[in-house]
């Protein structure tokens, strides 16, 4: 007989490395241990900061790789924010999402489509054609619950009457925010019409079937019996409102590429840290996006002197409002830092191998902004954090780093936001030469994520689980 075609599934991350390498690894895992075919679909439009790096190790050759075409974007106004810019690509995509989503439908057995949470406006398409859609989460549970806190409490709102978040904000599972601890989309006013939008968009989460979440049980232990619990008082028909269920299933990171290992490729990082003491080097880099103004970068500069410690700092251009023509990052850094800090330091511009960096056994202490894919590395690696958040939801995950897992310290900004040089040089040594609680618990959350993934482990069950329903899913529809 004719071997039956394997299942397909369709992944839909939004651009940036940041959300395309999780997904990677969520295909490569469909693929290895589910007996899927895979397609990672991407936008031809966009292309993040550091995806060119990003790209070609974490994509592995069992997965396949369909590009969207380009669609017209030039007629967007200069100024709109990057949210905007992105959900009108979405939207302007659809149609091709669309056509392309019908004809892997036609030529294959398509058993899901995953579309990543901004990509949500994908979900009527897969209505339309019948089979499951599950959202894919490159953040956390609490953003997760977040989400749903949002949906819950506009519940029957007409557009128009958006309610504000009342703080400080208790989300299931016991984590507690204070206004500014809160992503700034989601402190919402009536006003805001980007707050209107994020209402639009995470109402629509409510069309997916189920969230896959990159974070694991013992990264949020309370935040995910919360969602347990109150999966089971939806599934008793207990509770008037119902959200999909979550499922989480990380860490997903960017493996470190095996080839380039085994070739033993090296950068100047690498070969610096090589060169260093075990467990002295703190490690500072602020992610793919995130930039310090010029007076901060100033006095990032003076603190990491001030602290005497060993330091690798990837410099990224720092943002101007005038604009400048300069475009070393590292002309920016003060008059004979350089020269002052050589052989204890070392300035990189713009991008460093990350993963390699954590997983060197120089790397001591992460200063990072704590976005969650800078966040899984760290924990993955067992290096503890002096967490410095800027955007996003990552003051959210700095509070779990802080005051749940005790894995950070949190810098103190001074009133205006500026964090100052004494307090850098500070919080650096207490991180480094402190007492090693941070550093303990670091290695236990270590052991914790190596086993979400071992082989009872609770991600791969969950992602068993999941599997499960849909291979059920076509069975069912292959019998009628
Ligand atoms: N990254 C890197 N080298 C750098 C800076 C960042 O490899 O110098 C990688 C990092 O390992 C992570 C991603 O870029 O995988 C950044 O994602 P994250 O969610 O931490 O922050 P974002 O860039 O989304 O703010």
């Amino acid at each position: 007989p004719k071997e039956r075609p394997r299942p397909h599934v369709v992944l839909l991350p939004s651009p940036g490395a940041g959300h395309l390498i999780p997904m990677a690894e969520l295909a490569r895992r469909l693929v290895e241990l589910h007996g899927f075919a895979a397609t990672i679909v991407t936008f031809t439009n966009l292309s993040g900061p550091g995806d060119a790096h990003q790209l070609p190790p974490c994509l592995h050759a069992s997965v396949a790789v369909a590009a969207l075409p380009a669609v017209q974007m030039d007629d967007l106004p200069a100024n709109v924010h990057d949210g905007r810019v992105l959900a009108e690509l979405v939207r302007r995509s659809l149609p091709n999402i669309r056509a392309l989503l019908r004809s892997i439908n036609c030529t294959t057995l398509l058993a899901a489509v995953v579309p990543d949470f901004l990509c949500s406006m994908a979900l009527p398409v897969t209505a339309e054609l019948g089979v499951p859609g599950y959202l894919f989460f490159p953040s956390n549970l609490a953003m997760v619950a977040l989400t749903r806190h949002i949906v819950e409490l506009h519940e029957g709102a007409a557009p128009g009457d958006y309610r504000d978040v009342a703080v400080p904000l208790e989300l299931p599972g016991g984590v507690s925010l204070c206004s500014a601890d809160i992503p700034d989309a989601f402190r919402g006013s009536f006003a805001n019409p980007r707050y209107a939008k994020l209402v639009e968009l995470v109402r629509s989460y409510r069309l997916a079937d189920g969230m896959l979440v990159n974070t694991f049980y013992d990264m949020e232990p309370a935040t995910a019996e919360a969602f347990e619990r109150l999966a089971a008082e939806q599934a008793a028909g207990a509770s008037a409102f119902s959200y999909p269920p979550v499922f989480p299933v990380g860490p997903f990171v960017r493996p470190t590429d095996p080839d380039e290992a085994a070739a033993g490729a090296s950068t100047p990082c690498l070969e610096w840290l090589d060169r260093q003491p075990v467990g002295s080097v703190v490690y500072v880099a602020f992610g793919s996006g995130g930039a310090l103004s010029v007076e901060q970068t100033a006095e990032l500069a003076a603190g990491l002197e001030a602290s005497g410690q060993r330091f690798l700092w990837v410099v990224r251009m720092p943002s101007t409002d005038g604009g400048s023509d300069e475009d070393d990052p590292l002309a920016w850094l003060p008059e004979g830092f350089l020269e002052r800090t050589r052989g204890r330091g070392l300035a990189v511009a713009a991008w460093a191998p990350q993963v390699r960096v954590l997983s060197h056994p120089a790397t001591a202490v992460f200063v990072s902004h704590c976005g969650w894919n800078s966040t899984l590395e760290s924990v993955g690696c067992g290096v503890p954090m002096l967490a410095w958040p800027l955007y996003a939801e990552q003051r959210m995950n700095a509070v779990i780093l802080e005051e749940k897992l005790g894995v950070a310290l949190r810098v103190a900004p001074a009133v205006g936001g500026l964090v100052t040089r004494h307090e850098i040089a500070k919080a650096v040594k207490e991180v480094v030469e402190g007492d090693q609680k941070l550093r303990r618990r670091a290695e236990d959350l270590q052991k914790a994520a190596a086993r979400a993934w071992s082989p009872e482990g609770p991600s791969r069950r969950a992602l068993e689980e999941v599997a499960v329903k849909w291979k059920a899913a076509l069975g069912r529809e292959s019998n009628t």
